[in-house]
Parts: structure tokens; C-alpha cells; sequence
């Protein structure tokens, strides 16, 4: 972590959390925030909670949507445009989750669609990449993770580089319990800055979040964030347990 860049914790609440399973949670948590906070902390709950949500969590929290659609609006039944995101409150929206690349066949043209209507409509992407154990097993690793960067960000403008948060997750580490190396994911990251500043520049890459996502626990947190290329986490299972996520936020004030 370096200090030019705002820490972020983000939580992928996935398909999880009714209404008032998520106000117990923001009840604990809300009370484990400090007064004055440096990191940024971003809630992605399933889109049921997001307008209520962003009634009670105040000014410190902020909440995204876990996908979109990239239409502003029109007959495309169960989707949810940006400008429905932005209405209920959200300052971000993840992109290109593997399971949404899994289980919805997103292809990278699809998710680059998406990009760029988050920033058409004033929402921060994070865009979501990572290899599967296969492409890693057969050393893809940077070539799956340059094809995802180079399509998925295709056509952005310039200026809203700065804008945008990448996680990356290797497939094989999500909700598995085997977490990557904080030396390895550190290495991966600096590749992925390197990919990000043949399109943007250097400068604008050095301003680009990266996170690590993948089995991050509070027991295991503090190797990653101590990781000079590694901004904060994206956090599944973890997240939902209000005082893990504390501990995961907070991890180098708390120890
Ligand atoms: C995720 O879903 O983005 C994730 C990282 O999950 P977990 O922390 O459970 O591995």
C-alpha cells in the first residue's frame, strides 16, 4: 500500500443478506468505525438492499451495485441500468465478477460495454479479473489478464482512468480458503499496473486503486496490504460477519 493512494475495502455481500440481516449487520458495524477513517469502504450488496441501505449508513460507508446493465432503460426485463444504480444511492459497481463470467457467460466485450456506461453515467467501475486454475496450471496467467484489461477497457477516455478500481481475483482463490501469496498477488498487481499504464500513461496508472480479492480473512489481511502495489481488498465470505470485516478494514490500526 502506498500512501498516494486511498485505501479500499470492498464487500461482495454475492447473493446474501435480507433487509434485516443487513440492518444487524450495519447496527455492529457502524459502531467499529473510528471518527476519523482513512480507507475507503464500499458495500456491494445484492441491488433488494441498496436504496434502504443508503438510508442508515451515513457519510462513511458508501454502497455499489454488484452489476448493470449497460442501457439507460428499455425493455430488458431483470436488468438494472447505471442511471437506476445512481438512484439508489451508489458510487460504484463491480464488473466482470467471475461468477458473472462463469455462470452468465460475460465475455470481455460485454463487460467493456459495461465500463463505459458506469462512467457515462458518473459510477465507478471496479473491474474484476483474474486467471482460472486451469490458465494458471498452463502459465496464463499474464496473457488472460492483459486480453481481460485490454478488452474490458477498451475506448476509455483518459481522463476517467483515475477513475476506475481494479480487483484482482485468481478464480482459484475465491470462496476456495486458499488465498494467493502476498508476494505473488503483489507481483501480478505490478504486471497489471504495467498492462493499465500501456493504455493510460504512467501517471494515470500510478492513481489506479488495485486490490486483491481471494480468501482474504482478518488472519491474513495484514500480508497483503503490506504490499507496496496492493490498495485494499475486495472481500466475499469475510464481509459478511460485521467484526471479521472490522478486523479486515482496520487491520494495521488494530494489531
Ligand atoms: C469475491 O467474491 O469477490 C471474493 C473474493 O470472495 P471470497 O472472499 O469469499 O473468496
Amino acid at each position: 500500500m502506498t500512501s498516494s493512494r486511498t485505501p479500499l475495502f470492498a464487500a461482495n455481500w454475492k447473493m446474501y443478506k435480507t433487509l434485516k440481516e443487513a440492518a444487524v449487520f450495519f447496527e455492529t458495524f457502524l459502531k467499529l468505525l473510528p471518527q476519523k477513517m482513512e480507507e475507503e469502504i464500499v458495500i456491494f450488496p445484492p441491488f433488494t438492499l441498496l436504496y434502504s441501505i443508503s438510508s442508515f449508513i451515513g457519510t462513511k460507508i458508501k454502497i455499489g451495485g454488484q452489476d448493470l446493465f449497460w442501457e439507460k432503460e428499455g425493455a430488458f426485463t431483470g436488468e438494472i441500468s447505471p442511471l437506476m444504480l445512481k438512484d439508489s444511492g451508489c458510487h460504484f459497481v463491480l464488473i466482470g465478477h467471475s461468477e458473472r463470467r462463469k455462470y452468465f457467460a460475460e465475455t470481455n466485450s460485454m463487460i467493456n460495454k459495461k465500463v463505459l456506461s458506469a462512467f457515462e453515467y458518473g459510477l465507478k467501475p471496479v473491474l474484476c479479473i483474474g486467471e482460472t486454475l486451469e490458465e494458471m496450471g498452463k502459465g496464463m496467467t499474464r496473457q488472460i489478464l492483459t486480453k481481460q484489461i485490454q478488452e474490458g477497457l477498451k475506448g476509455v477516455a483518459h481522463s476517467d482512468f483515475e477513475k476506475l478500481v481494479v480487483a484482482y481475483e485468481p478464480v482459484w482463490a475465491i470462496g476456495t480458503g486458499k488465498a494467493d501469496t502476498p508476494s505473488q498477488s503483489n507481483e501480478t498487481i505490478r504486471f497489471i499496473r504495467e498492462t493499465l499504464s500501456d493504455l493510460c500513461g504512467i501517471h494515470e496508472a500510478d492513481k489506479i486503486r488495485i486490490l486483491y480479492g481471494g480468501s482474504v480473512k482478518p488472519q491474513n489481511i495484514r500480508g497483503f496490504i503490506e504490499q507496496p502495489e496492493i490498495d485494499g481488498a475486495l472481500v466475499g465470505g469475510a464481509s459478511l460477519n460485521p467484526e471479521d470485516f472490522a478486523r479486515i478494514v482496520f487491520s494495521r490500526v488494530l494489531s
